[in-house]
């Protein structure tokens, strides 16, 4: 009996450090049985025009229905996915289910708009990435224009390789966006190399956009030279009117955040499509 209850007491202890590296294992083991369990799902988080005010597109972000531990969010997995290499199956799964659910939509009758996706460096190391992107718009039969993928600053191993890929995947009609802009170690250096069609400022530069000047000048200045590029810009994690007011007044092309919507099961964004 007190052996048993000892077992459970140790049990408990490490379940409550989800980082020791027990629980890491076991959630890694458990992520390997997740997609054939059909335990992921995307939510989708609106993405509005700031004139109209209209939604042109939507982010797809991943998350993991748990058996037990529930609905969890990418923070609490993806980083593992990615230290495992696991990232790249999720990633498959997570580009094919955005893109069969945005067919599916317009197949329904809904005003049809790009879906994002969130790539990983990881992703980006499998030669054939390019014509994997291919594939999947093939089998779902989207547009690829209704794609748009998201990068971040990170995934600077080797500019020659990254470049090439995304000249293959630009090649095919699908967008390019760089995600969390700016608190990378080299924004500009993708701005020269890449061929971006879209960046997203980061949500911790729009956060005090209205109390710390210096935050409103950096947002004004990718703004504008963004615009010098070609570039269009959309701006993250917006969750007041002033924020979007000073984004409106500097001319950012679009936004995303709590304000108008969090990320919502795909129901949701039918009905939103639906209603106008
Ligand atoms: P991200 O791509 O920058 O996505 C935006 C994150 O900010 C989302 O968190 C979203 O829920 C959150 N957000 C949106 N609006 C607001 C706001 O107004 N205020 C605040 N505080 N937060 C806001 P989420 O869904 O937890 O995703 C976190 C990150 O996980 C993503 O950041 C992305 O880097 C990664 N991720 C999500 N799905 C995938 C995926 O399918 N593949 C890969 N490789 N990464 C993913
Ligand atoms: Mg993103
Ligand atoms: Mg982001
Ligand atoms: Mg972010």
């Amino acid at each position: 009996k007190a052996k048993e209850s000892g077992k459970n007491d140790c049990m408990l202890y490490s379940e409550s450090w989800s980082n020791s590296s027990f629980e890491r294992l076991k959630l890694q083991h458990e992520m390997y049985r997740a997609i054939q369990r059909n335990e992921f799902v995307l939510h989708y988080q609106p993405q509005y025009d700031l004139v109209s005010g209209k939604m042109v597109g939507v982010e797809a972000l991943v998350r993991w229905k748990h058996p037990v531990r529930g609905l969890l969010s990418p923070g609490a997995f993806i980083p593992l996915a990615e230290e495992s290499g696991m990232i790249v199956q999720i990633g498959d799964w997570v580009l094919r289910e955005a893109c069969r659910q945005n067919k599916e939509w317009q197949d329904a009758g809904l005003p049809p708009m790009p879906v994002s996706v969130n790539l990983s460096i990881r992703q980006f190391l499998q030669h054939d990435l390019a014509s994997r992107i291919a594939e999947v718009l093939q089998t779902t039969g989207l547009e690829p224009k209704y794609l748009d993928l998201e990068i971040t600053e990170s995934m600077t191993i080797d500019i020659g390789h990254i470049s090439r890929c995304l000249l293959a995947i630009t090649d095919l009609g699908v967008g390019i966006s760089v995600d969390d802009f700016g608190t990378g170690y080299s924004s500009f250096h993708y701005l020269k190399n890449f061929p971006i069609d879209r960046l997203k400022i980061d949500r911790s530069f729009v956060r005090d956009i209205q109390q710390d000047p210096s935050d409103a000048e950096i947002v004004a200045a990718i703004i504008a030279m963004a615009h010098n590029l070609n570039i269009q810009v959309i701006a993250e994690g917006v969750e007041t009117e002033g924020q979007m007011e000073f984004l409106r007044k500097h001319q950012c092309d679009e936004m995303q955040g709590y304000f108008w919507s969090p990320p919502v099961p795909s129901e949701n964004i039918a009905q939103m499509l639906k209603a106008g």
